[in-house]
């Protein structure tokens, strides 16, 4: 155990953020770098090392926080890091974009603030690649079987490299021109500097995984002589189908989805573009959907330098603290402040859009709401309520329905969809078709990076059990786990 009294002797600090004004003009992460290391001992001493440790359960990694915060406030870095990556292919991304529900479940949290073990989990990481201790991991013999990956988000590259480093020989295909996924076109990057995926990638690189970029399963490459050519395949595509909203209006010009608005933005951070080719600079700027996906629109539209920001929200405003139904340890429905919200813009709750009106350029100029409520169950509009604000640009982000069918890939494979449109799959992770085998949000539906990693873990020694009879690798989590946690 840590220190017997830490929790009695220090408060829950977390990581430094920089001064908003500062912070807007950049496209850095937001936190003070090298903040975190001064605290962190005394922060990982806090863990009271439970005899149930309930955080295990709340991390779909299973991640062996008590013993690693132990080495944190040893100090013991190189120690902690082995810890860490037992359970965790790329704790930097996690540690730093995690919603963490083992804080949620941490027995601490039952009467104080938790441990801040996202934050133990970063400075690990952090040093260890410092200290130069992330050493690549070659496989010491070679099976002579072969593994085609399709999409390289976090899903896949965990699976690729549970299967490289297990002496199979792994091609990652990637239909976008760089590798990563919603990591690396998606979320921006004031919440993960994409250094550090390109650092993975050449560890990955010198393990042995090969990458294809610019390859789209079914539109480039058929799927079904992608299975011929290699022993086994992992769908790791994503689930990147987005809602749309069907409304009066929709079709007029500066009204797109999430993932259209988003990406342009990551591409300029690559030097693609000198400035984005949708802009929210000096427009009234409305995003649909309080989720994850529209605060990284509102980050995004302040440091463009939107004349204002409204972020739209269908559900009530949650709470502060947990609501009776959501008891510890669940990861419960609270009200968040993203770094976003930080900066600013107003957020409006219990709203629903009933059209956009343009101007005589076919480009919106407003939008119409009314306020809703709940009525019996149902949410119901509220007469009366209607007003409009003005919205020359527009993002969309209401959530993902499954994975891309456009392509052909399902077809080609013959794969089967389970009830919610998503990938089928067995206990091993294995679809309908022999040997094809699907992990992450292809699979899941649209979740978390902490579950694609677990998932791709996870698929990758079903995939190991298929090719060579047994598998001593670990599975996190199965298909249907849904645990306490989100
Ligand atoms: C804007 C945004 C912000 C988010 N923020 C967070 C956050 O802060 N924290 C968090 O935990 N989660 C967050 N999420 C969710 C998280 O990013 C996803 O759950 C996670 O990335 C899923 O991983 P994945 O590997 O299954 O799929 P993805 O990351 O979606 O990767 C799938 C990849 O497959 C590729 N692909 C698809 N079809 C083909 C094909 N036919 N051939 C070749 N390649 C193909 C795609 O181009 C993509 O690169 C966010 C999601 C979005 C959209
Ligand atoms: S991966 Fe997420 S849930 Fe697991 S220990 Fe890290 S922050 Fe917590």
């Amino acid at each position: 155990m840590a220190d017997p009294k830490g929790f009695l002797n220090h408060g829950r600090e977390v990581a430094e953020s920089r001064p908003v004004e500062e912070r807007v003009k950049d496209w850095n992460e937001v936190y003070v770098p090298g903040s975190l290391l001064p605290i962190i001992s005394k922060q990982a001493s806090r863990c009271m090392d439970c005899g149930i440790p309930f955080c295990h359960n709340g991390c779909p990694l299973g991640n062996l926080i008590p013993e690693w915060n132990d080495f944190a406030y040893r100090e013991d870095w190189q120690a902690a890091s082995e810890r860490l990556h037992a359970t965790n292919n790329f704790p930097e991304f996690t540690g730093r974009l995690c919603p963490a529900p083992c804080e949620s479940a941490c027995v601490l949290g039952i009467n104080q603030p938790a441990v801040t073990i996202k934050n133990v989990e970063v400075s690990i990481i952090d040093k260890a690649w410092e200290t130069g201790s992330v050493a690549p991991q070659a496989p010491e013999r070679l099976s002579g079987k072969t593994v085609a990956v399709i999409g390289s988000g976090p899903a896949g590259l965990a699976a690729a490299q549970q299967l490289t480093r297990a002496g199979h020989t792994v091609a990652v295909y990637e239909r976008a021109d760089r590798i990563g996924g919603l990591l690396r076109y998606g979320i921006p990057e004031f919440k993960m500097e994409k250094r550090h995926i390109n650092r993975r990638i050449e560890q990955m690189r010198a393990e042995g995984t090969k990458f294809r970029t610019g390859v789209e399963i079914g539109r480039d490459l058929d799927a079904a002589k992608l299975r011929k050519r290699y022993d086994a395949v992992v769908i790791a595509a994503g689930a990147t189908t987005a809602r749309d909203l069907p409304v009066p209006g929709r079709d007029l010009d500066g009204i797109h989805q999430a993932m259209e608005y988003l990406p342009l933005s990551n591409k300029v951070q690559e030097g693609d573009y000198v400035a984005p080719p949708i802009t929210a600079e000096g427009k009234h700027v409305v995003v649909i959907g309080g989720g994850d996906t529209g605060a990284d629109c509102v980050g995004t539209a302040h440091r463009q330098g939107a004349a204002s920001v409204t972020q739209l929200e269908i559900m009530p405003r949650p709470g502060e603290d947990r609501a009776p139904h959501q008891p510890w340890p669940t990861f419960p429905m609270l009200y968040k402040v993203t770094s976003a919200h930080e900066e600013g813009g107003e957020r409006v709750y219990s709203v629903s859009t009933t059209h956009f009106e343009g101007d005589e350029d076919g480009r919106v100029r407003s939008l119409h709401l009314i306020e809703v409520e709940f009525v019996d169950g149902k949410l119901t509009q509220k007469p009366g309520t209607e007003r409009v604000i003005p919205a020359q640009l527009v993002t969309l982000a209401m959530g993902f329905t499954g994975t891309d069918q456009d392509n052909g890939m399902v077809g080609q494979f013959g794969l089967d969809l389970d009830e919610r449109g998503n990938i089928a799959r067995d206990a091993d992770y294995e679809t309908n078709v022999p040997g094809v085998f699907v992990a992450g949000d292809a699979g899941r539906g649209q979740s978390l990076i902490v579950w694609a990693i677990a998932e791709g873990r996870s698929a990758a020694r079903g995939v190991d059990k298929f090719l060579t009879g047994v598998s001593s690798l670990p599975r996190p989590v199965r298909p249907t786990d849904r645990s306490l946690v989100v």
